[in-house]
């Protein structure tokens, strides 16, 4: 199956640490099909003052189940030197997340399918669109009609990693 991963950090070398993630994502026997340009943005959410991030998207292709593929993502932000200090997007050398699975839906305590942020983030969508233009939702909404309500959020292209 497609997955959808988005790549962020900010702390220490930020673009060095999202290649990091896609080679040891890799060790760990997923398949990157296709990466994204890297993109820089202020901090949004609960902690304003903190770096700003560089964040990306890869496709992967895997046969793993949702939770065993959001484990592999945890095990590589941990090998990264991802501490768990409780806050919620805070400062972080690496963040891991699962976007999409195809089009499955998933919610448990731990997993959440699509992530939430894929149809909030400006930096979220934007990655995802240039991998692939026709991405939808589980429910057939395309990721493109959902840029115009992100706009007003600021994201900058800044190559590729
Ligand atoms: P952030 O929301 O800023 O990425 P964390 O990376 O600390 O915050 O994630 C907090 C929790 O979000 C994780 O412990 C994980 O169980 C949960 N979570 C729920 N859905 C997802 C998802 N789709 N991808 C990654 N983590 C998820
Ligand atoms: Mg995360």
């Amino acid at each position: 199956m497609r997955a959808h991963l988005g790549l962020g950090s900010n702390e220490g070398e930020r673009q060095q640490a999202l290649r990091a993630a896609r080679s040891a994502l890799e060790r760990r026997g997923l398949h990157v099909v296709a990466s994204s340009s890297v993109y820089e943005t202020a901090a949004q959410g609960e902690v304003l003052d903190q770096g700003d991030f560089l964040n990306a998207c890869i496709a992967v292709e895997t046969g793993m189940e949702p939770e065993e593929l959001l484990d592999l993502c945890q095990d590589v932000e941990r090998e990264l030197g991802r501490r768990r200090h409780g806050v919620r997007h805070g400062p972080r050398p690496i963040d891991v997340d699962v976007l999409l699975m195809g089009d499955l839906e998933h919610a448990s305590e731990r997993l959440t399918l699509p992530h939430p942020e894929v149809t909030t983030r400006r930096f979220v969508l934007e990655p995802l669109l240039e991998i692939d233009p026709c991405l939808t939702l589980p429910d057939g909404t395309g990721l493109w009609a959902l840029l115009d309500s992100v706009r007003d959020q600021r994201v900058e292209r800044a190559g590729r990693f």
